[in-house]
Protein backbone atom coordinates (compact mmCIF):
# COMPACT_ATOMS: atom_id res chain seq x y z
CA UNK A 1 0.00 0.00 0.00
CA UNK A 2 1.52 3.29 -0.95
CA UNK A 3 0.03 6.82 0.41
CA UNK A 4 -0.32 10.37 -0.71
CA UNK A 5 -2.04 13.28 0.09
CA UNK A 6 -4.12 13.47 -3.23
CA UNK A 7 -4.07 10.55 -6.49
CA UNK A 8 -5.49 11.65 -9.56
CA UNK A 9 -7.30 9.32 -11.98
CA UNK A 10 -6.22 9.90 -15.77
CA UNK A 11 -3.20 11.68 -16.81
CA UNK A 12 -5.28 13.34 -19.91
CA UNK A 13 -5.28 17.34 -20.09
CA UNK A 14 -7.94 17.29 -17.52
CA UNK A 15 -5.39 15.45 -14.71
CA UNK A 16 -2.25 17.38 -16.33
CA UNK A 17 -4.33 20.63 -15.01
CA UNK A 18 -5.12 19.41 -11.95
CA UNK A 19 -1.38 18.51 -10.93
CA UNK A 20 0.01 21.65 -12.30
CA UNK A 21 -2.08 23.03 -9.25
CA UNK A 22 -1.88 20.54 -7.14
CA UNK A 23 2.20 21.13 -7.39
CA UNK A 24 1.58 24.71 -6.92
CA UNK A 25 -0.30 24.22 -3.64
CA UNK A 26 2.51 21.79 -2.70
CA UNK A 27 0.44 19.06 -2.08
CA UNK A 28 2.25 15.31 -2.46
CA UNK A 29 0.11 13.98 -5.06
CA UNK A 30 0.89 10.65 -7.86
CA UNK A 31 -1.34 10.79 -11.33
CA UNK A 32 -2.42 7.13 -12.53
CA UNK A 33 -2.94 6.65 -15.99
CA UNK A 34 -4.06 3.59 -17.92
CA UNK A 35 -2.26 4.08 -20.95
CA UNK A 36 1.41 3.12 -21.43
CA UNK A 37 2.01 7.22 -23.41
CA UNK A 38 0.93 10.83 -22.76
CA UNK A 39 -1.55 12.41 -24.44
CA UNK A 40 -5.03 11.38 -23.16
CA UNK A 41 -7.76 10.56 -26.16
CA UNK A 42 -5.96 12.68 -28.56
CA UNK A 43 -3.51 9.92 -29.82
CA UNK A 44 -6.63 7.83 -30.61
CA UNK A 45 -8.52 10.25 -32.61
CA UNK A 46 -9.15 9.84 -36.61
CA UNK A 47 -6.30 11.21 -38.82
CA UNK A 48 -7.39 14.38 -40.07
CA UNK A 49 -8.86 15.18 -36.75
CA UNK A 50 -7.53 18.96 -35.86
CA UNK A 51 -9.02 21.53 -32.93
CA UNK A 52 -11.59 23.72 -33.33
CA UNK A 53 -9.31 26.46 -31.93
CA UNK A 54 -6.13 27.88 -32.80
CA UNK A 55 -3.23 27.25 -30.57
CA UNK A 56 -3.48 30.25 -28.47
CA UNK A 57 -6.83 29.13 -27.29
CA UNK A 58 -6.20 25.83 -26.70
CA UNK A 59 -3.70 26.08 -23.57
CA UNK A 60 -3.52 24.80 -20.26
CA UNK A 61 -2.54 26.66 -17.35
CA UNK A 62 0.87 27.71 -16.86
CA UNK A 63 2.06 27.38 -20.45
CA UNK A 64 0.46 28.29 -23.54
CA UNK A 65 0.58 25.72 -25.85
CA UNK A 66 3.22 26.28 -29.29
CA UNK A 67 1.92 28.39 -32.37
CA UNK A 68 1.30 25.65 -35.31
CA UNK A 69 2.77 26.84 -38.05
CA UNK A 70 -0.03 26.83 -40.58
CA UNK A 71 -3.33 28.66 -41.61
CA UNK A 72 -5.34 25.66 -40.07
CA UNK A 73 -5.54 24.51 -36.49
CA UNK A 74 -3.36 22.28 -34.96
CA UNK A 75 -3.71 18.40 -35.76
CA UNK A 76 -4.14 16.04 -32.94
CA UNK A 77 -0.51 15.26 -32.97
CA UNK A 78 0.51 18.59 -32.17
CA UNK A 79 -2.07 18.80 -28.79
CA UNK A 80 -0.27 14.85 -27.72
CA UNK A 81 3.53 16.86 -28.29
CA UNK A 82 2.42 19.47 -26.22
CA UNK A 83 0.71 17.54 -23.45
CA UNK A 84 3.87 15.25 -23.34
CA UNK A 85 6.07 18.03 -22.91
CA UNK A 86 3.60 20.05 -20.42
CA UNK A 87 4.02 16.97 -18.02
CA UNK A 88 7.65 17.07 -17.94
CA UNK A 89 7.81 20.87 -18.01
CA UNK A 90 6.01 20.32 -14.19
CA UNK A 91 7.78 17.39 -13.41
CA UNK A 92 4.19 16.00 -12.80
CA UNK A 93 4.79 12.49 -10.96
CA UNK A 94 2.79 10.51 -13.49
CA UNK A 95 3.08 6.68 -13.27
CA UNK A 96 1.53 4.74 -16.41
CA UNK A 97 0.20 1.50 -17.88
CA UNK A 98 -1.99 1.90 -14.05
CA UNK A 99 -5.07 1.51 -14.99
CA UNK A 100 -7.55 2.19 -11.64
CA UNK A 101 -10.26 -0.80 -11.08
CA UNK A 102 -11.74 0.51 -7.77
CA UNK A 103 -12.07 3.67 -5.70
CA UNK A 104 -13.36 2.50 -1.58
CA UNK A 105 -13.68 4.00 1.55
CA UNK A 106 -11.50 3.56 4.15
CA UNK A 107 -11.45 4.69 7.84
CA UNK A 108 -9.13 7.52 7.28
CA UNK A 109 -9.76 8.00 3.65
CA UNK A 110 -10.14 6.62 0.22
CA UNK A 111 -8.22 3.98 -0.92
CA UNK A 112 -7.59 3.50 -5.00
CA UNK A 113 -6.48 0.09 -6.58
CA UNK A 114 -4.86 -0.99 -9.50
CA UNK A 115 -3.27 -4.14 -11.42
CA UNK A 116 -0.64 -3.66 -9.43
CA UNK A 117 -0.79 -2.04 -5.81
CA UNK A 118 -3.01 0.13 -4.22
CA UNK A 119 -3.05 3.85 -3.12
CA UNK A 120 -4.28 5.32 0.09
CA UNK A 121 -4.96 9.25 -0.19
CA UNK A 122 -7.06 11.82 1.53
CA UNK A 123 -8.11 13.04 -2.02
CA UNK A 124 -9.12 11.99 -4.90
CA UNK A 125 -9.75 13.35 -8.06
CA UNK A 126 -11.44 11.61 -11.37
CA UNK A 127 -10.43 12.79 -14.68
CA UNK A 128 -10.72 9.68 -16.63
CA UNK A 129 -12.68 11.32 -19.81
CA UNK A 130 -15.48 10.21 -21.94
CA UNK A 131 -13.64 8.65 -25.08
CA UNK A 132 -13.42 5.18 -23.32
CA UNK A 133 -17.00 4.78 -22.88
CA UNK A 134 -18.47 5.50 -26.60
CA UNK A 135 -22.37 5.78 -26.40
CA UNK A 136 -24.71 4.31 -29.55
CA UNK A 137 -28.14 4.31 -29.28
CA UNK A 138 -30.65 1.06 -29.47
CA UNK A 139 -32.23 1.25 -32.87
CA UNK A 140 -34.70 -1.87 -33.49
CA UNK A 141 -33.94 -4.26 -35.95
CA UNK A 142 -30.97 -5.87 -37.10
CA UNK A 143 -28.41 -4.61 -39.92
CA UNK A 144 -26.00 -7.00 -41.76
CA UNK A 145 -23.75 -4.69 -42.02
CA UNK A 146 -20.82 -3.56 -40.44
CA UNK A 147 -21.43 -0.92 -37.38
CA UNK A 148 -18.88 1.33 -35.82
CA UNK A 149 -18.27 4.40 -33.27
CA UNK A 150 -16.34 7.68 -33.96
CA UNK A 151 -13.61 5.25 -31.56
CA UNK A 152 -13.46 3.14 -34.51
CA UNK A 153 -12.83 5.62 -37.70
CA UNK A 154 -9.66 6.37 -38.83
CA UNK A 155 -9.49 7.84 -42.64
CA UNK A 156 -11.99 7.47 -45.35
CA UNK A 157 -9.22 4.94 -47.37
CA UNK A 158 -11.36 1.48 -45.77
CA UNK A 159 -14.51 3.06 -46.74
CA UNK A 160 -13.61 3.68 -50.28
CA UNK A 161 -16.77 2.70 -52.76
CA UNK A 162 -18.86 1.84 -49.89
CA UNK A 163 -22.34 3.41 -48.90
CA UNK A 164 -21.92 5.08 -45.57
CA UNK A 165 -24.33 5.79 -43.26
CA UNK A 166 -22.78 8.27 -40.77
CA UNK A 167 -25.33 9.10 -37.68
CA UNK A 168 -24.61 12.48 -35.75
CA UNK A 169 -25.03 16.20 -35.62
CA UNK A 170 -22.38 17.24 -33.99
CA UNK A 171 -18.42 17.74 -34.46
CA UNK A 172 -17.23 14.28 -34.94
CA UNK A 173 -20.75 13.53 -37.23
CA UNK A 174 -20.07 16.59 -39.49
CA UNK A 175 -15.92 16.22 -39.23
CA UNK A 176 -16.41 12.33 -40.28
CA UNK A 177 -19.06 12.91 -42.63
CA UNK A 178 -16.74 15.21 -44.81
CA UNK A 179 -13.67 13.05 -44.47
CA UNK A 180 -15.60 10.35 -46.13
CA UNK A 181 -17.44 12.07 -48.95
CA UNK A 182 -13.87 12.09 -50.35
CA UNK A 183 -13.90 8.23 -50.83
CA UNK A 184 -17.32 7.17 -50.40
CA UNK A 185 -21.17 7.35 -50.89
CA UNK A 186 -22.05 9.40 -47.66
CA UNK A 187 -25.61 9.66 -45.90
CA UNK A 188 -25.76 11.92 -43.30
CA UNK A 189 -28.37 11.36 -40.51
CA UNK A 190 -29.12 13.59 -37.93
CA UNK A 191 -31.45 13.66 -35.09
CA UNK A 192 -33.02 18.22 -36.20
CA UNK A 193 -31.28 19.52 -39.15
CA UNK A 194 -27.53 20.50 -38.31
CA UNK A 195 -26.66 23.82 -36.98
CA UNK A 196 -23.48 25.48 -37.73
CA UNK A 197 -22.13 28.01 -35.83
CA UNK A 198 -21.48 31.14 -37.67
CA UNK A 199 -17.87 30.10 -40.07
CA UNK A 200 -15.77 32.99 -37.74
CA UNK A 201 -16.76 30.99 -34.80
CA UNK A 202 -14.49 28.51 -32.60
CA UNK A 203 -13.71 27.10 -29.82
CA UNK A 204 -12.30 30.91 -28.09
CA UNK A 205 -15.82 31.76 -28.55
CA UNK A 206 -17.18 28.44 -27.10
CA UNK A 207 -15.29 28.69 -24.15
CA UNK A 208 -16.68 32.14 -23.44
CA UNK A 209 -20.31 31.18 -24.19
CA UNK A 210 -19.95 28.45 -21.81
CA UNK A 211 -18.57 30.64 -18.88
CA UNK A 212 -21.17 33.30 -19.46
CA UNK A 213 -23.13 30.71 -19.24
CA UNK A 214 -22.06 29.23 -15.27
CA UNK A 215 -22.01 32.61 -14.14
CA UNK A 216 -25.49 33.78 -15.23
CA UNK A 217 -26.73 30.17 -13.37
CA UNK A 218 -24.59 31.14 -10.14
CA UNK A 219 -26.37 34.46 -9.95
CA UNK A 220 -29.86 32.50 -10.56
CA UNK A 221 -30.36 34.46 -13.46
CA UNK A 222 -32.41 32.92 -16.72
CA UNK A 223 -29.99 30.61 -18.55
CA UNK A 224 -28.47 31.76 -21.95
CA UNK A 225 -28.47 28.26 -23.14
CA UNK A 226 -24.73 29.08 -23.53
CA UNK A 227 -22.44 27.20 -26.50
CA UNK A 228 -26.29 24.97 -27.39
CA UNK A 229 -27.30 28.46 -28.15
CA UNK A 230 -24.76 28.86 -30.57
CA UNK A 231 -24.98 25.71 -32.60
CA UNK A 232 -23.70 22.14 -32.84
CA UNK A 233 -20.88 22.11 -35.23
CA UNK A 234 -18.02 24.21 -35.56
CA UNK A 235 -17.55 24.80 -39.39
CA UNK A 236 -13.93 24.08 -39.87
CA UNK A 237 -12.63 24.79 -43.75
CA UNK A 238 -13.25 20.70 -44.90
CA UNK A 239 -16.86 20.94 -43.19
CA UNK A 240 -17.40 24.17 -44.65
CA UNK A 241 -15.68 23.18 -48.09
CA UNK A 242 -18.33 19.79 -48.33
CA UNK A 243 -21.44 21.51 -46.62
CA UNK A 244 -20.97 24.46 -49.69
CA UNK A 245 -20.47 21.81 -52.56
CA UNK A 246 -24.11 20.50 -51.49
CA UNK A 247 -22.09 16.88 -49.73
CA UNK A 248 -23.84 17.54 -46.23
CA UNK A 249 -27.57 17.21 -46.46
CA UNK A 250 -28.61 15.46 -43.53
CA UNK A 251 -31.68 13.01 -43.54
CA UNK A 252 -33.64 13.16 -40.31
CA UNK A 253 -32.91 9.67 -38.00
CA UNK A 254 -33.98 6.70 -39.17
CA UNK A 255 -36.92 4.10 -37.02
CA UNK A 256 -35.11 0.70 -37.47
CA UNK A 257 -32.95 -1.55 -39.08
CA UNK A 258 -33.76 -4.08 -41.17
CA UNK A 259 -30.64 -6.22 -42.95
CA UNK A 260 -29.84 -4.23 -45.82
CA UNK A 261 -29.74 -0.99 -43.40
CA UNK A 262 -31.53 1.82 -41.98
CA UNK A 263 -35.55 2.23 -42.82
CA UNK A 264 -37.76 5.37 -41.85
CA UNK A 265 -40.93 5.37 -40.35
CA UNK A 266 -42.33 5.94 -43.83
CA UNK A 267 -40.86 2.56 -44.87
CA UNK A 268 -37.85 4.53 -46.87
CA UNK A 269 -34.82 2.48 -47.23
CA UNK A 270 -31.57 2.89 -47.92
CA UNK A 271 -29.11 -0.40 -48.00
CA UNK A 272 -25.72 0.23 -46.45
CA UNK A 273 -22.73 -1.15 -46.26
CA UNK A 274 -21.29 0.70 -43.01
CA UNK A 275 -23.15 2.76 -39.98
CA UNK A 276 -20.52 4.58 -38.53
CA UNK A 277 -22.07 5.93 -34.78
CA UNK A 278 -21.04 9.91 -34.30
CA UNK A 279 -23.55 9.48 -30.93
CA UNK A 280 -21.21 10.31 -28.44
CA UNK A 281 -20.13 9.45 -25.17
CA UNK A 282 -20.46 9.13 -21.43
CA UNK A 283 -18.48 9.35 -18.66
CA UNK A 284 -16.53 6.62 -17.76
CA UNK A 285 -16.94 5.76 -14.12
CA UNK A 286 -16.78 1.94 -13.55
CA UNK A 287 -13.87 2.53 -10.96
CA UNK A 288 -16.32 4.74 -8.71
CA UNK A 289 -18.71 2.12 -8.47
CA UNK A 290 -18.04 0.64 -5.38
CA UNK A 291 -18.62 3.95 -3.70
CA UNK A 292 -22.54 3.79 -4.47
CA UNK A 293 -22.54 7.06 -5.79
CA UNK A 294 -25.62 7.44 -7.98
CA UNK A 295 -28.98 8.84 -6.85
CA UNK A 296 -32.41 6.98 -7.92
CA UNK A 297 -31.93 9.58 -10.94
CA UNK A 298 -28.57 7.47 -12.12
CA UNK A 299 -26.68 10.56 -11.36
CA UNK A 300 -23.77 11.51 -9.34
CA UNK A 301 -24.67 14.69 -7.53
CA UNK A 302 -21.83 17.07 -7.31
CA UNK A 303 -21.49 20.68 -5.93
CA UNK A 304 -19.09 22.22 -8.08
CA UNK A 305 -16.31 19.15 -8.67
CA UNK A 306 -16.89 17.82 -5.75
CA UNK A 307 -19.19 14.59 -5.20
CA UNK A 308 -22.16 15.42 -2.23
CA UNK A 309 -22.05 11.91 -1.06
CA UNK A 310 -18.11 11.61 -0.73
CA UNK A 311 -16.55 14.61 -0.08
CA UNK A 312 -13.07 13.61 -0.85
CA UNK A 313 -13.78 12.53 -4.39
CA UNK A 314 -13.42 14.86 -7.06
CA UNK A 315 -14.88 14.78 -11.08
CA UNK A 316 -12.98 16.71 -13.48
CA UNK A 317 -13.46 17.45 -17.16
CA UNK A 318 -16.84 15.56 -18.22
CA UNK A 319 -18.19 18.05 -20.58
CA UNK A 320 -19.90 20.59 -18.72
CA UNK A 321 -21.12 18.98 -15.64
CA UNK A 322 -18.15 19.81 -12.88
CA UNK A 323 -17.35 22.92 -14.43
CA UNK A 324 -18.03 24.87 -18.33
CA UNK A 325 -16.59 23.71 -21.45
CA UNK A 326 -14.25 21.47 -18.42
CA UNK A 327 -13.87 18.74 -21.31
CA UNK A 328 -11.70 21.58 -23.59
CA UNK A 329 -8.04 22.21 -23.13
CA UNK A 330 -8.75 25.89 -22.25
CA UNK A 331 -11.98 25.32 -20.58
CA UNK A 332 -10.50 22.59 -18.03
CA UNK A 333 -7.56 24.68 -16.27
CA UNK A 334 -10.31 27.06 -14.35
CA UNK A 335 -12.43 24.24 -13.55
CA UNK A 336 -9.19 22.29 -11.80
CA UNK A 337 -7.84 25.07 -10.02
CA UNK A 338 -11.40 25.39 -8.47
CA UNK A 339 -10.85 21.53 -7.29
CA UNK A 340 -7.82 22.05 -6.05
CA UNK A 341 -8.62 24.81 -3.58
CA UNK A 342 -11.82 22.77 -2.91
CA UNK A 343 -9.66 20.21 -1.72
CA UNK A 344 -6.89 22.47 0.08
CA UNK A 345 -9.81 24.00 2.25
CA UNK A 346 -11.08 20.61 3.09
CA UNK A 347 -7.80 19.00 4.17
CA UNK A 348 -6.79 22.14 5.90
CA UNK A 349 -9.94 22.32 8.14
CA UNK A 350 -9.93 18.20 8.16
CA UNK A 351 -13.64 17.84 7.19
C1 LIG B 1 -13.71 14.28 -31.61
C2 LIG B 1 -13.32 15.25 -30.56
C3 LIG B 1 -12.80 16.49 -30.91
C4 LIG B 1 -12.44 17.41 -29.92
N1 LIG B 1 -11.93 18.61 -30.27
C5 LIG B 1 -11.54 19.48 -29.32
C6 LIG B 1 -10.93 20.72 -29.64
O1 LIG B 1 -10.76 21.06 -30.80
N2 LIG B 1 -10.53 21.57 -28.64
C7 LIG B 1 -10.69 21.22 -27.34
O2 LIG B 1 -10.28 21.97 -26.46
N3 LIG B 1 -11.29 20.07 -27.01
C8 LIG B 1 -11.72 19.19 -27.95
N4 LIG B 1 -12.30 18.02 -27.61
C9 LIG B 1 -12.64 17.78 -26.21
C10 LIG B 1 -11.51 17.41 -25.25
O3 LIG B 1 -10.35 18.15 -25.46
C11 LIG B 1 -11.21 15.93 -25.19
O4 LIG B 1 -12.38 15.19 -24.99
C12 LIG B 1 -10.18 15.60 -24.09
O5 LIG B 1 -9.59 14.41 -24.47
C13 LIG B 1 -10.73 15.48 -22.67
O6 LIG B 1 -9.63 15.38 -21.77
P1 LIG B 1 -9.69 14.56 -20.43
O7 LIG B 1 -8.37 14.70 -19.78
O8 LIG B 1 -10.90 14.95 -19.68
O9 LIG B 1 -9.94 13.06 -20.91
P2 LIG B 1 -9.00 12.08 -21.77
O10 LIG B 1 -8.21 12.82 -22.77
O11 LIG B 1 -9.87 10.98 -22.23
O12 LIG B 1 -7.96 11.53 -20.69
C14 LIG B 1 -8.37 10.65 -19.69
C15 LIG B 1 -7.18 9.77 -19.32
O13 LIG B 1 -7.62 8.92 -18.27
C16 LIG B 1 -7.19 7.61 -18.52
N5 LIG B 1 -8.11 6.69 -17.86
C17 LIG B 1 -9.40 6.39 -18.18
N6 LIG B 1 -9.90 5.51 -17.30
C18 LIG B 1 -8.91 5.26 -16.40
C19 LIG B 1 -8.82 4.43 -15.23
N7 LIG B 1 -9.83 3.68 -14.80
N8 LIG B 1 -7.64 4.40 -14.57
C20 LIG B 1 -6.57 5.16 -14.97
N9 LIG B 1 -6.63 5.96 -16.06
C21 LIG B 1 -7.78 6.01 -16.75
C22 LIG B 1 -7.21 7.49 -20.03
O14 LIG B 1 -6.38 6.45 -20.45
C23 LIG B 1 -6.72 8.87 -20.45
O15 LIG B 1 -5.31 8.91 -20.54
C24 LIG B 1 -12.65 17.08 -28.57
C25 LIG B 1 -13.18 15.83 -28.23
C26 LIG B 1 -13.51 14.92 -29.22
C27 LIG B 1 -14.11 13.60 -28.82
Amino acid sequence: MSTTKVVVIGGGQAGLAAGYYLRRAGLDFVILDAQATPGGAWPHGWDSLRLFSPAQFSSLPGWPMPPYPSEWYPPAGHVVDYLTAYEKRYELPIRRSEPVSAVSRTEGGLQVATDSGTWSAEAVVSATGTWWRPFLPLVPGSFAGRQLHTVDYRNPDEFAGQRVVVVGGGNSGAQIAADLTTAAEVTWVTRRPPRYLPDEVDGHALFDAATRRRRVLDRGEADTGGVAALGDIVALPPVRRARDAGLLTAKPMFARFDEDGPVWSDDTRLPADTVIWCTGFRPALSHLAPLRLRGADGRIATHGTRVVDEPRLHLLGYGDWTGPASATLIGVGMTARAAVADITSHLDTGR
